[in-house]
């Protein structure tokens, strides 16, 4: 029994180790140093492309509560992170060498795993496949992808909105309207007067930006979908009379159009999560967060996701995927990363384990793991395969995806209480699954 892994980035390497923990022999496909990416510098294997850092490590934290499952199911990555790691306060930064080595050192000491340096151009078929050639798969390689699933369910450019949690915003100044009244009243808006727009602007202009990569450089983006700064940077009233447009939008509460309205469309089926309608972004993080609280009604605003651009191929994974990381139109081929639509380290550690176990399940004729909405994961892999979904894009880890605690209002506004018992919840849910 044999198994293809493609990709010995973070997904893949993890993924090929824990078929060999099960018995299984891989071949891993890494086509660095021969060709390489743009983003990666090296040839080491699970190659930290940008920050050294894989977030927090506490479990009343999004992010670390993943990491805790992870630890939980057996991930290798997260163990050889932590053995790796630097101070960072409560996050788990690593020193990026000293973590390649020691994955480079459990896949040489599996004795399963055979480490191939060569670029894949097709997706083979020959032999059961994990797909996880990152947000930077070679150019070959995604037009084969795009061949299998069909040229509308590969994306390739990243350029995305944040998006902030409901219980958050602050209706004493957001009002539900759509525009002229149209439908639903289902959109928020958040209305500025010309001094709040102002003040806005001026935040928005000054704002330090995160240096495109040179291959990204030539990226052609669509004229709709251009980053707020960009629009920005051609004239103070750009915005008003593109995504800010206040017009048709009557505040029923004052029956005023404002200057300027910043538009939040729901994003999850539990109304928890809202992105900002038009507001993708390449600014820093530090200062989207100062950008997104000086918007009225967005003061406290607890932001799930922060706006990203990059080269980023991922699949429509709502149309292909089972949460199970399985492919719908071929039941030996999973897909694990980035390219799942899984976004950061965490996470594309994360899928490469469940397609890994995954993978020796459906081999070894085991039902797959479906993990449940109440953990990070669970929640993770079922938001990318829901196939409700109509514009599918990229998502971290956050609270606004993991099933809701049925428990009182008053909790739920204790943000700290809530985390806690969302994180109990979860770890309890996999200790019981581990034990029977
Ligand atoms: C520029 C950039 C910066 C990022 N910065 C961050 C960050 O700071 N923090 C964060 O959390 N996330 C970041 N990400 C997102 C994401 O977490 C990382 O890209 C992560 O490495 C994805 O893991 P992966 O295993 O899916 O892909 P990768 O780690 O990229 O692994 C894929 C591997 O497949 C290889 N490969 C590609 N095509 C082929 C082929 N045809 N044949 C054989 N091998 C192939 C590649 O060389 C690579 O080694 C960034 C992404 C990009 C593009």
């Amino acid at each position: 029994m044999k198994v293809s892994v493609i990709g010995a980035g973070l997904a893949g390497c993890e993924a090929a180790l824990q078929l060999a923990k099960r018995g299984i022999e891989v071949d891993l496909y890494e086509m660095r140093p021969k060709k390489t990416t743009g983003a990666h510098s090296t040839q080491n294997l699970a190659e930290f492309v940008c920050s050294n850092s894989l977030g927090s490590l506490d479990p009343t934290n999004a992010s670390g509560l993943l990491k805790a499952e992870m630890s939980a199911l057996g991930s290798f990555l997260i163990k050889a992170a932590k053995e790796s790691q630097v101070p960072a306060g409560n996050a788990l930064a690593i020193d990026r060498v000293v973590f390649s080595k020691k994955v480079e050192e459990l896949i040489n000491q599996s004795g399963k795993i055979n480490l191939i340096r060569e670029e894949v151009t097709k997706i083979p078929t020959d032999i059961p496949v994990i797909l996880a050639s990152g947000p930077l798969t070679s150019d070959s390689l995604a037009e084969d992808i795009k061949t299998f699933t069909g040229a509308e369910h590969l994306h390739f450019f990243d350029a995305i909105a944040p998006i902030v949690e409901k219980d958050s915003i602050n209706f004493d100044k957001a009002f539900y309207a759509s525009r002229y009244d149209k439908g639903e009243a289902s959109y928020i808006n958040c209305p500025m007067n010309k001094e709040e727009y102002e003040k806005f602007y001026n935040i928005l202009i000054n704002a330090p930006k995160i240096e495109l990569k040179e291959f990204e450089k030539n990226a052609k983006f669509f004229e709709s979908c251009l980053p707020i700064e960009v629009l920005a940077s051609r004239g103070t009233d750009t915005l008003r009379f593109g995504p800010m447009k206040p017009v048709g939008l009557i505040d029923k509460r004052t029956g005023v159009e404002n200057y300027a309205v910043v538009q939040l469309r729901q994003d999850d089926k539990s109304a928890t999560m809202y992105n900002l309608v038009g507001f993708q972004t390449n600014l820093k993080w530090g200062s989207q967060k100062e950008l997104l609280h000086s918007i009225p009604g967005l003061e406290n605003a607890n932001i799930l996701r922060y706006g990203v651009m990059h080269r980023n191929t991922f699949i429509n994974s709502p149309e292909i995927l089972y949460p199970t990381l399985q492919c719908k139109k071929r039941k030996d081929l999973f897909f694990a990363g980035q390219l799942t639509g899984t976004e950061g380290y965490t996470e594309s550690i994360a899928t490469g384990m469940l397609a890994g176990i995954n993978m020796a399940n459906f081999l070894q004729d085991n039902d797959l793991l479906e993990l449940s909405k109440v953990t990070m994961l669970g929640a993770l892999t079922h938001y990318i395969s829901d196939n409700e979904q109509k514009h599918f894009q990229p998502i971290n880890s956050n609270w606004g995806i993991v099933e809701e605690l049925n428990v009182d209002k008053k909790i739920k506004k204790n943000k700290k209480l809530k985390n806690e018992m969302l994180s109990n919840r979860s770890l309890e849910y996999l200790k019981n699954l581990l034990t029977v």
